[in-house]
């Protein structure tokens, strides 16, 4: 008899939250806090949604998604989850660029970028800090007919260089691309330059199991492999979720899940307001990703100057299309040493990340699909080689992920590494209006995405939910 996963659970929940990706672990934790009766439900057999890892023999550990966030995180995981957690966030201090047109390495802060804008790329002091203030005033609501482009060329002219530098980690940290509102760029932008990169010390598994624990301490109960197959609507108000044979009642839903998906799969299109679906449709979703996991041998080591995050490229300019070709020209390299988890096992793992477009892995066959993997594979071990002597002697584990895999993972469409473009925030916060009861907190925007703007959104949408509880049925 195949196992009960949801063996226990009530018939009914103030909120059932869908999803336990940063932003439903978040809502779920702020409202289980606030006392409300708090169902979790995740349809993979682990929590953490894309802030995950993964295991290999030899005792390698991999993280998917830990590369770097603002310091923004060290607040929003002290006031939503723990001291403890928000402890073990550190920086990482050693960010370089390696392409044609320079060469550069930086703390990534303000004063730092400021340091290399003015002496070495040669730019005028006051556009420099012009355009730190105009970056740093933006607001999610703000102008969004403006693209970083046009920003770009209002303060840097003809300076692609400097747009480069500008953009290229923004790229890697939201999908984001010139063509998007400038506030996509500028607000994420601004958080990083507020102090720099930073990661959770310990590990993803490390994080995740203390926020499963401060999850339990809340009372919220969490039930993995359950994949929610409907929201029940009656009346424009959320009635229940269907889920493993079972229907489970509740006033509120929060889901975590991929936004068209939520509207369009779940709560179904009988259920809103045409124009509202009409929107929902035009909603594009953000980019994928490829990865190259690589596990040194134990006793090899990295030599530490080769930085904590390495964003290399061999295209002569600065383009979206290219950073997103299969023909791949740029990759960020993550470089985990042994200090990233202390109490483990001493190892060195370097992870490569390339942005990817879904349509150039979904429709290939098991043979070619196995054979683009391991082109991948060889040809990151010889880019990488360059900046790591012998890498393909010194590796022990070496896999490759693609979009197909995220989607498998996740069931996010398309595979989509961060959410929706930006239109997917105004059709994400206008849920609550098309069904009573009905919200979605998830990488959307571009802005709500990212380990910092996923767990932020969770915390808007949680206190809107615990407003709507507490106003009555
Ligand atoms: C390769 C890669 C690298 C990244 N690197 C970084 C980085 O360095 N820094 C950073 O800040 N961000 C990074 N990101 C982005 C970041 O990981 C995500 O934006 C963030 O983790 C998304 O959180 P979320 O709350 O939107 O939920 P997700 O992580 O998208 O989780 C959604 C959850 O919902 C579950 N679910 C879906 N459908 C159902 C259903 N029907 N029933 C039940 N459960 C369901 C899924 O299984 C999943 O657990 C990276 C992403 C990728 C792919």
């Amino acid at each position: 008899m195949p196992r009960d996963f949801l063996k226990g659970a009530q018939d009914e929940y103030d909120v059932v939250v869908i999803g336990s990706g940063l932003g439903g672990m978040t809502a779920a934790n702020i409202l289980g806090r606030a006392g409300h009766r708090v169902l979790l439900l995740e349809q993979h057999y682990k929590l953490g949604g894309l802030a995950t890892w993964f295991r290999r023999p030899g005792g390698h550990i991999f993280d998917i998604s830990l590369h770097g966030f603002p310091y923004g995180m060290v607040k929003s995981c002290r006031r939503y989850w723990s001291k403890d957690i928000a402890d073990r966030i550190v920086q990482l201090k050693n960010i370089r660029f390696e392409n044609p047109m320079f060469s550069v390495r930086t703390t990534f802060n303000r004063e730092d970028f400021t340091r290399l804008l003015t002496s070495d790329f040669g730019v005028d002091p006051a556009a420099v800090n012009d355009f730190f203030d105009t970056a740093r005033g933006m607001n999610f609501y703000d102008d969004q007919t403006t693209t970083t482009r046009q920003l770009f060329d209002r303060f840097f002219p003809g300076r692609e260089d400097v747009i480069r530098l500008l953009m290229e980690p923004i790229t890697y940290a939201n999908g984001s691309t010139l063509e998007d509102p400038a506030i996509t760029y500028g607000i994420v932008f601004s958080n990083f330059m507020s102090k720099g990169v930073f990661i959770y010390e310990g590990g993803t598994d490390d994080l995740v199991s203390r926020m499963e624990k401060e999850l339990k301490q809340n009372n919220v109960d969490i039930r993995i492999r359950c994949p929610v197959e409907k929201i029940n609507v009656s009346g424009r108000r959320v009635q229940s979720v269907v889920v493993n044979g079972r229907t489970i009642r509740t006033r509120a839903v929060v889901s975590n899940a991929n936004l068209r998906s939520t509207i369009l799969d779940m709560v179904g299109s009988e259920n809103l307001d045409s124009s509202f679906l009409d929107e929902a449709q035009a909603v594009r979703l953000n980019n994928s990703s490829t990865q190259v996991y690589m596990a040194l041998k134990p006793g090899e080591t990295v030599d530490p100057d080769s930085g904590d995050l390495l964003f290399t490229s061999t295209a002569p300019l600065f383009r979206t299309e290219a950073l997103l070709s299969r023909d791949i020209t740029s990759r960020t390299f993550s470089f985990y040493y042994p200090r990233t988890r202390p109490e483990g096992k001493q190892r060195h793992a370097i992870v490569s990340s390339t942005n990817a477009n879904w349509s150039d892995w979904a429709d290939l066959n098991e043979e070619e699909y196995a054979a683009s993997k391991q082109d991948l594979i060889e040809t990151t071990l010889d880019a990488l080689d360059r900046y790591v002597p012998n890498i393909r002697e010194k590796v022990d584990w070496v896999e490759a992920a693609t979009p197909r895999t995220f989607n498998h993972y996740t069931q996010h469409q398309l595979g989509a590494s961060f959410g929706t473009k930006f239109e997917g925030l105004g059709v994400s916060r206008a849920l609550p209006q098309q069904v009573t009861g009905m919200y979605h907190a998830g990488s959307v925007g571009i802005i709500m995405s990212g380990w910092l703007g996923a767990m932020n959104y969770g915390v808007i949408v949680s206190n809107e939910v615990d407003q709507f509880l507490a106003d009555g049925p």
